[in-house]
């Protein structure tokens, strides 16, 4: 996965030991770039550093050293999963829509029920990785998009890649996409046409229908008349 990044301070960080035997934690976060030196061995021990206390120096300051220098192939981190390992971890949490095919996922979906999975250290929307694993690796600036516009679908034969213009196209052909597919909209839902005399903007900043609210304040009013025992 391309936008994945790699620990690149990791071999760094054991540079330094290797130079200087000992090293602090201030000088462990200016080799690897962080912006806290807070949490620094914290994150050596993270990616498999084995970082031990030797020396407490004046004030707060404490000496470390590595126990074991790691050869930079043992890390989990550098190991990345076969599209064959991902495709197995992907098809077990798998459930086929017999009606439509589509292979629907069955881990965590975010809020717009897309599919997500953890590879490579990386939270990543399991079509886009089905279509990388399954297909060919994504080109740079194409999204996956789906045929079946079922967005917690992985199915390779259901995906497609396509430019952020076919997104949105497509959004539009299948209704999805709110304010383009409301512009396109010449009528209000009760059939009244948005003329400039008959429109108006409401609090959302979305058209509305003034012949639509003027039967809704009538309605109102009708209401609050039964409600104090007016006569209709
Ligand atoms: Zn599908
Ligand atoms: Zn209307």
């Amino acid at each position: 996965m391309a936008h994945c990044t790699t620990k690149t301070w990791v071999p760094k960080v054991i540079a330094l030991f290797v130079k200087q035997g000992t090293a602090t934690t201030k000088e462990v976060a200016a080799v690897a770039g962080f912006s806290s030196h807070l949490t620094a061995m914290a994150r050596c021990r993270q990616f498999g550093l084995k970082v031990v206390p030797v020396r407490r120096l004046s004030g707060r300051k404490i000496l470390y050293q590595l126990s074991e220098i790691p050869s930079p192939e043992s890390f989990k981190w550098n190991k990345k999963p076969s599209n064959h390992e991902i495709s197995k971890h992907l098809l077990k949490r798998r459930k086929i829509n017999v009606n439509t095919g589509c292979w629907e996922w069955q881990g965590y979906r975010n809020r717009a029920g897309y599919g997500c999975v953890r590879v490579n250290r990386c939270v990543q929307l399991v079509h886009r990785v089905s279509f990388e694993v399954h297909v060919r690796p994504l080109r740079e600036g194409f999204f996956v998009l789906h045929h079946c516009d079922n967005p917690c679908c992985f199915n390779p034969d259901h995906l497609f890649e396509g430019t952020n213009q076919d997104n949105m196209d497509d959004a539009i052909a299948k209704g999805r996409h709110y304010s383009l597919c409301a512009k396109a909209k010449t009528h209000c839902p009760r059939g009244h046409e948005y003329t400039k005399e008959n429109t108006c903007i409401n609090r959302k900043a979305q058209r509305s229908c003034k012949e639509c609210r003027r039967a809704a304040t009538r309605e109102w009013m009708r209401k609050k008349r039964i409600g104090n025992g007016i006569p209709v």
